[in-house]
């Protein structure tokens, strides 16, 4: 039976109300431009904590972090506050081995608003929690930072989350500090909202080139609001892939894989795993069923061109319907 935990229900409105009020600050000229983006870059950064983080690094184990990048991580993805990175990362592994099941923490069976907040909103079934007992989580378990972070994890939300971000605009910029906390609440609310897509959306909508079988799907939208995890039917037939998507940031929007790339670049991350296009081709003759040009997954050049610009408006809305508003409005 479905049981509604109505404290997270009201905290919900309550951000979500925040975040309109803070939006309309920035349409009526009331918050400072650059606040504005300043807290874009804080929802891009703390998204990177989440997709190269949390996903990537730790639940997948898809490369290797040396450690100043696994503290740099954790520091992001404390600040995208979605629970510490171990539990965060075995509610994942769970959604993977056991999808669209009960024990799927945002089992996408039972509507796309379960899938996407419902499932923070009530009482796990009791399914997920039993088999989230036995995922082996001794992986994290060994990482010191992991440890640390989870130990710590309400005075580490207190500093990143809040004191971080709202203090600097104040100091910084002369925001004022009523204007900050909304605009902290708008950043947090965009990137809970982009998150939650891959499993509502891309558990329903697209396509299936990888393999037919299972719900989740190739979704362009999701793709370019979560900074490159939308490709979602191949992230779950090759979860170990440090990309999430058969493509590298060069050959589509992926700016989650352009982050690991870098630090690859600088030595901070290596033993990033893909396999190879011959292994790709026969799990997709195997279990795809489609072509390429179907799932509209053979790029041109101008296609790729029109995929990063495409990218570029859907991730940056907030702050340029925000100045379009202002110009027509006031
Ligand atoms: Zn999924
Ligand atoms: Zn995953």
């Amino acid at each position: 039976k479905l049981q509604i935990v109505w404290p997270n229900v009201i905290i919900m409105i309550a951000l979500h109300i925040a975040t309109i009020v803070g939006y309309w600050q920035m349409v009526n000229g009331s918050a400072k431009r650059l606040s504005g983006v300043f807290f874009f870059l804080v929802a891009i950064m703390s998204s990177f904590g989440i997709l190269a983080g949390a996903h990537r690094l730790w639940s997948h184990r898809a490369y290797r972090a040396k450690w100043p990048l696994r503290a740099l991580l954790a520091a992001l993805q404390t600040m995208a506050l979605q629970n510490s990175i171990y539990e965060w990362s075995r509610d994942h592994r769970v959604h993977h081995r056991y999808s669209e099941t009960d024990a799927d923490p945002h089992n996408a069976k039972r509507g796309f608003f379960f899938a996407h907040m419902g499932w923070l909103l009530c009482r796990k079934h009791p399914d997920v929690q039993q088999k989230g007992k036995l995922v082996d989580m001794s992986d994290l378990w060994s990482d010191p930072i992991v440890r640390f972070q989870k130990q710590y994890y309400i005075p580490l939300v207190a500093i990143f989350w809040f004191v971080i971000p709202v203090s600097l605009p104040i100091y910084y910029l002369g925001e004022t500090w009523q204007n900050s906390i909304l605009l902290n609440c708008f950043r947090y609310v965009l990137s809970l909202q982009n998150t939650w897509l891959v499993n509502s959306l891309a558990h329903m909508k697209g396509y299936q080139p990888y393999d037919r079988h299972i719900s989740p799907r190739e979704n362009h939208t999701v793709t370019y609001l979560s900074l490159g995890e939308g490709y979602h039917n191949y992230h779950h037939t090759f979860p170990w892939d440090y990309s999430a998507s058969e493509l590298g940031w060069k050959d589509n929007f992926n700016p989650a894989t352009a982050f690991i790339d870098f630090f690859a670049w600088i030595g901070w991350a290596y033993d990033r795993k893909t396999p190879s296009p011959t292994v790709v081709n026969m799990r997709m003759a195997r279990t795809g069923g489609y072509s390429r040009l179907q799932c509209r997954l053979s790029l041109s050049s101008l296609s790729i061109l029109l995929d990063f610009i495409l990218g570029l408006l859907w991730i940056t809305w907030p702050l340029w319907t925000a100045n379009l508003l202002n110009y027509i409005l006031y």
